[in-house]
């Protein structure tokens, strides 16, 4: 069941006691805001990507910057002319493709590009989560040795190369769309594009809205065409390119556009895979016209699939089943090389990365790194490498709920799950792993097991074992935009026994699943009611009293909201969510101020990258009125993070009321260009440019602050007195009239002046 999320409204601060040269109006916390309590951050207005000139200034700029790998190819690393497009389609089940034997779902594009090319009918994914699958696709090697093995990994490590980087030192321009948060920037996919089309930047506040954590294909496709475009346009059209595009259509919520969703009414996953399929054939269509579509390496596949209820499981990551491990993997190869052919045995997407360099006869050192195999020769009729077992995995269920991680290992006939309860499954007789074998293969059971370990122990790695810093919250709230359950469950001892089988846990996770839906379009009576059940059946788990203390904050119970959040951190005392929730309750009235600030100081003493702690210290500080302190705190969130356009308003204001005027226009220009749109910003930008004696751009902001809220008294009093500053009586006189109308207490105390 989908349930939709509302679009949140912008707020205006309400407290503004500014008057011109001296102003001491005060920020807002970061919090929920008592009437939309779900959203934890006051959004300012994101730009809509399509509005959005920066994303064109980054591409041209990564576009003139595109020269650097060029550099490093020499005669030992010759430039291959061969363009390579790579397109991940997420949550993109096999069998939905006519190619693979759909009969329901229209998928032209992607049929008639296995029809020219290579299909692989067994193909796997390692992980079955978006980041660390397409971490495997874009290192070739396995999450053991990457570190990627959840949503909340930490940032890959600089020792894990990546395919963008081998293609940058081969000459290669190279660009990335994609459409979704959860493949941003800040996880470090990106090394190695010159071009890292993403949009979901941390600049943005924190927001629910999923529109603007993901978007739809036809933006993605639009702005890789855009990019192709531009290229030809600047004769670099010569250069061979690696481009990856990423559709997020098919994941959930299901809700394509029509007349898909018309016609694909009442199974709109399916319609989404048609309408991504639609925008596959846009970018097809574009590469023909321009002539690039034969002499182009095409790599088309998914992530992982989607459960849709297989095993108990609507969506992915918390089985590894092959609902969500089988994927479809198709290579078109340039110049019509290599018989359309299928290829029948087992492979993996950690494989792609390997066959995309031999194929293209690139030698590099990236493939040193390689854990997967060169698929080539299947494809050029050069006879098969040997099947090897295919290894996957899922930590999801370990690192959000603190139940068994699993993993398997799948070989041309069998299937190993390990897990407290461990499963076989005979694939050729049972291909939808619906009967347990395990009981009586015990003996087979126990070879695989070995073997899976061999596998673990031989593409472990120590560097990407250490558990990086704790995400910080907005991010994690994004997450939880797109659905994701992203928690951090406490680290069990190994005294405390075996970690209990996901398997037996699958009803208190649709339930949290549910209750977490539920709290977040507002129907917090019925999220209470299932998770007062669940409370009583499952007391030691930590996720229950959380969401419950959502629930009640949703319902405005605010004592009922803190003693379950305080029940939570007593099960789980790191978890750093409950412990900002708690700060969030406190923030909702200056006066509980003091009881917020040692829960924000514990959140950055537990995680020093959190801004938003940070952030929220320094609107206590400036509630405090102590200025000197406001600042350094502000200062700290934008150290940690330049680009979070709130915590560069608010140190500019800081500044300003420090009368450090100079060196306030830095943060103010600053957050102005990260697109913050705030009346207070451009009244404080004002003050400051009149004080280092810029009077004419003082009345720019001043009016650009009157525009946004036209009845802002101290703005209107700020631009009358600049303009007498300026020398132009007939302004001033005007502004102040109209603040006389508005304003008559402020209208007195500077009647004076304009007499
Ligand atoms: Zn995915």
């Amino acid at each position: 069941m989908v349930l939709r999320k509302t679009k949140l409204k912008s707020k205006i601060p309400d407290k503004r006691t500014v008057t011109t040269g001296e102003s001491h109006s005060q920020p807002q916390p970061q919090c929920r805001p008592s009437d939309e309590f779900v959203m934890p951050l006051r959004p300012s207005p994101v730009p809509r990507f399509r509005k959005c000139p920066r994303i064109w200034a980054a591409i041209l700029l990564g576009l003139l910057s595109g020269s650097a790998g060029l550099a490093q190819s020499d005669a030992a690393h010759p430039i291959n002319s061969t363009p390579v497009v790579l397109i991940t389609v997420d949550t993109l089940r096999w069998d939905r493709l006519g190619c693979y034997g759909a009969h329901s779902v229209r998928t032209p594009a992607m049929d008639t590009l296995a029809a020219q090319g290579a299909r692989f009918e067994n193909a796997l994914a390692q992980v079955p989560i978006t980041f660390p699958s397409h971490t495997v696709i874009l290192s070739g090697t396995y999450p053991m040795y990457n570190g990627a093995r959840h949503y909340t990994s930490p940032h890959l490590l600089p020792s894990v190369g990546l395919l963008p980087e081998a293609f940058q030192r081969h000459g290669y321009d190279t660009a990335a769309f994609v459409s979704s948060f959860v493949l941003n920037s800040s996880w470090g996919l990106n090394r190695g594009f010159q071009v890292y089309d993403d949009h979901f930047g941390l600049q943005q506040n924190v927001t629910r809205n999923p529109e603007e954590v993901e978007r739809r294909a036809d933006e993605t496709v639009g702005h890789l065409l855009a990019w192709f475009q531009a290229r030809a346009q600047r004769d670099l059209a010569p250069r061979p390119f690696f481009v990856w595009l990423h559709l997020y259509d098919p994941h959930s919520p299901y809700d394509p556009p029509e007349p898909f969703h018309g016609q694909y009414a009442g199974r709109l996953y399916d319609g989404e895979v048609a309408y991504a399929d639609s925008q596959l054939a846009r970018l097809f269509d574009y590469l023909r016209q321009s002539g690039l579509y034969d002499r182009t390496l095409i790599v088309l596949l998914a992530d992982h699939g989607e459960s849709l209820g297989e095993h108990g499981e609507d969506e992915h990551g918390f089985f590894i089943y092959n609902s969500t491990l089988h994927v479809p993997l198709i290579f078109k190869l340039p110049r019509g090389e290599g018989a359309p052919r299928v290829v029948r045995r087992l492979v993996g997407t950690i494989d792609v990365a390997p066959t995309i360099l031999e194929l293209l006869h690139l030698r590099d050192p990236l493939s040193q790194q390689f854990q997967g195999n060169s698929l080539a020769s299947d494809m050029l009729g050069k006879g098969a490498t040997s099947a090897r077992p295919g290894y996957s995995e899922t930590y999801y269920p370990r690192d959000s709920f603190g139940w068994s991680e699993l993993r398997c290992l799948t070989t041309d006939r069998f299937k190993y799950i390990q897990a407290p309860h461990p499963e076989v499954y005979d694939l050729t007789k049972d291909p939808q792993e619906l009967r347990n074998l395990y009981g009586e293969r015990t003996t087979l059971a126990a070879a695989v097991r070995e073997q899976l370990m061999g596998i673990e122990r031989r593409y472990s790695s120590t560097q990407t074992a250490a558990v990086g810093p704790p995400l910080p919250p907005e991010t994690i709230e994004k997450l939880r935009s797109l659905g994701y359950l992203a928690y951090l469950a406490p680290v069990q001892p190994a005294s405390a026994g075996p970690l209990p089988d996901p398997k037996d846990r699958l009803k208190v996770y649709k339930a949290i699943q549910r209750a977490r839906l539920l709290n977040s379009v507002g129907r917090s009576e019925e999220a209470k009611a299932l998770l007062e059940t669940l409370a009583s059946e499952e007391p030691h788990f930590y996720l229950i009293p959380f969401l419950q203390a959502e629930s009640f904050a949703q319902a405005h119970r605010w004592d009922d909201a803190e003693r379950s959040y305080l029940a939570c951190l007593k099960l789980n005392p790191a978890f750093e969510q409950a412990i900002m929730g708690l700060a969030y309750l406190y923030l909702r009235d200056e006066a509980d101020a003091a009881k917020a600030k040692p829960w924000l100081d514990l959140a950055v003493h537990r995680n020093p990258h959190n801004i938003t702690a940070y952030y929220n210290l320094g609107v206590i500080a400036r509630w405090e009125k102590n200025n000197q302190e406001a600042y350094r705190y502000f200062l700290k969130a934008v150290e940690e993070n330049p680009g979070y356009a709130n915590s560069q308003q608010e140190l500019g204001i800081t500044l300003v009321d420090l009368k450090r005027y100079k060196e306030s226009l830095g943060p103010l220009s600053r957050a102005e260009s990260l697109g913050q749109e705030d009346p207070r910003l451009d009244h404080y930008f004002g003050t400051a440019l009149a004080n280092v004696g810029r009077f004419k751009d003082a009345v720019d902001h001043y009016q650009k602050a009157l525009k946004l809220k036209p009845d802002f008294a101290e703005a209107r009093l700020s631009l009358a007195l600049t303009y007498l500053n300026l020398g132009d009586r007939p302004d001033a006189t005007r502004e102040f009239r109209t603040l006389c109308r508005q304003n008559g207490s402020l209208c007195e105390q500077y009647r004076q002046q304009f007499e």
